[in-house]
Order: C-alpha cells, then sequence, then structure tokens
C-alpha cells in the first residue's frame, strides 16, 4: 500500500522537472516541429568587419564551377585574421554547427527568410566555413550582426580566412557534389548582401523550415544532443521545402548582375585611386591646367 501512494509522487517529481528541461531546450520545437519560428531578415550585412567588412577584403571571389564562396581576409594578410569573430549576416536560425573536418573544419550554416518587394517570403543560406570557433548550437535563432563563432585556419590547412556562400537551394547542406555548382543553387555574396542591405518586415516572425537537407547528406555529422526530440518531430507538420527558393530563379541574369556588380566595383576602385591623387602629386598639374584653360 504504502508503495502505491507514493508512486504517483514520485512519478510527478521526475516528469516535472524532465519537462522543464525539455521545454528550456526546446521552446521552438514544441511549438513548431520541423520548422523554427524566427524574425524576417530586415537586412544582410558582412560576415566580417560588420556590417560593412571594415578592415576585410575578399582575396578569392564567387565564380560558378569553381569557387562558390568568398574567401574574406584581414587587411592584415596570413593569419592576422586568425580568432576574429564572425558575424551572422542577417536574422535567422542555425541549421549546421559542426565539425566537418576534411577541407572544412568547423562550419556553421544559418538560414534565412526575407521578403521579395513582390510580397512573397524567400530563404536562404549562408554558410560560414573553416572556423576556429563556432559560439552557436543547432537550432538556435540568431540576430543581425550576432557573432556565431571565429576566423579559423580549417585545423592548420590553410592561411587563415573566412569562406563564406550564399546558397538559393536550402538541400545543399555539405553535399555540395550533388547540386549544379552554378546560380541556379548559388549567390555572389558580394552582390547578393549588396542588393540586400536593408528591407521590410522589420518585425515580423515566419516559419523556417530547419531539417532540409539531413536525408540528402547520408554521412553527415551530427553534433550529439542538437536532434530534436523525436515524440516532437514525429508529430510536427510536414513544412514543404522547395528545392530552388527564387520563385523566378534566372542565371543568365544574375550572372549578368555579377558581373555589373564587378565592373561597378572596379569604376569605385578607379574613382577612388582617382580622387586620392592630389594636386602635389601630380606636380602642380592640375593647377596648370585650370590656369591655362582659366586665360582661354
Ligand atoms: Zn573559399
Amino acid at each position: 500500500m504504502k508503495s502505491l501512494r507514493h508512486f504517483p509522487f514520485s512519478w510527478v517529481c521526475r516528469a516535472v522537472p524532465l519537462f522543464a528541461v525539455l521545454a528550456l531546450l526546446w521552446p521552438e520545437f514544441a511549438r513548431a516541429g520541423y520548422s523554427i519560428k524566427a524574425p524576417l531578415a530586415d537586412g544582410f550585412d558582412q560576415a566580417v568587419g560588420k556590417p560593412d567588412a571594415k578592415g576585410y577584403y575578399i582575396f578569392r571571389g564567387f565564380w560558378p564551377n569553381g569557387h562558390l564562396g568568398e574567401d574574406w581576409n584581414g587587411n592584415g594578410g596570413g593569419d592576422t585574421d586568425m580568432g576574429d569573430p564572425v558575424y551572422a549576416i542577417a536574422d535567422g536560425v542555425v541549421v549546421f554547427s559542426d565539425d566537418y573536418k576534411r577541407r572544412w573544419g568547423n562550419v556553421v550554416i544559418v538560414r534565412h527568410a526575407y521578403r521579395e518587394k513582390n510580397g512573397s517570403t524567400v530563404f536562404v543560406d549562408s554558410l560560414y566555413g573553416h572556423l576556429d570557433k563556432r559560439q552557436v548550437r543547432m537550432y538556435q535563432v540568431v540576430k543581425r550582426g550576432q557573432q556565431i563563432g571565429t576566423i579559423g585556419n580549417c585545423h592548420g590547412v590553410y592561411a587563415a580566412h573566412l569562406h563564406l556562400e550564399i546558397r538559393k537551394n536550402l538541400k545543399i547542406g555539405m553535399n555540395r557534389s550533388a547540386f549544379a555548382k552554378d546560380y541556379s543553387n548559388y549567390y555572389s555574396p558580394r552582390s547578393f548582401i549588396a542588393e540586400h542591405r536593408s528591407m521590410s518586415g522589420r518585425g515580423e516572425t515566419v516559419s523556417i523550415p530547419v531539417d532540409s537537407f539531413g536525408a540528402t547528406n547520408p554521412d553527415e555529422p551530427r553534433e550529439s544532443g542538437t536532434e530534436p526530440p523525436p515524440n516532437v518531430a514525429k508529430n510536427a507538420p510536414k513544412v514543404n521545402i522547395p528545392t530552388r527558393m527564387t520563385p523566378k530563379a534566372n542565371p543568365e541574369e544574375d550572372r549578368r548582375k555579377d558581373l555589373n556588380e564587378q565592373l561597378r566595383l572596379l569604376a569605385e576602385e578607379n574613382k577612388k585611386k582617382t580622387e586620392s591623387i592630389k594636386d602635389e602629386d601630380m606636380d602642380g598639374f592640375w593647377s596648370k591646367l585650370k590656369n591655362k584653360l582659366g586665360k582661354k
């Protein structure tokens, strides 16, 4: 009799803290399952030297079928940027955080939702590779400019730098070889960021699908304890994940935009160079010219 009387009490004693811990650990899953509610991105910034990459430069740009992201280095070159902060380029949810080893090292992927001018909601993934430290966990909601890790060297494989990718296709994950390495799946990061610095949607939240590339990455290493609780995931509604997130994907248009962007950057650089040429550098050339023109 004694043991029966005590049974419900001890069950409650055990269950309450368990549920409290679950609720603390997975508040988002308790509500949404395969998707997580997070704010719409109100704009995109650079991942280093936030918000404008001050003190950093791209030493290797994006090129389809070649380099599918940008390599960012500190102005000091070499390993001077080792351990520098890396920031989320926009509000979003962490959908991958692991040491992938191989030629990747520590990798974080953040998924962002934003609103197009036509009102449709679009998703993109930003990938941060070769990190020294990862400072976010799977399924964590992160803010624009929040530090998510530090610049690393991929366990000594490279000189320290950040490899940054922006993907249209949410299924890629760490399985790049299964997808076309071009503008149908990727953005040129600097073009994308330049075109999405400021957006509407501040304060709005949306459901962001989070398990889109698990199935395409059978050997994908996962941190222990980062899977959603099975009972929640099983009962959660399936979220439809389109393979191509841009409603009217137009690789040719993107390529043209990227070339234009590169030309614009070149022109800007040349303009800066011209502006920085002072009269004394030119041995009085400009004053002489002005005088000459004035005399006419
Ligand atoms: Zn790279």
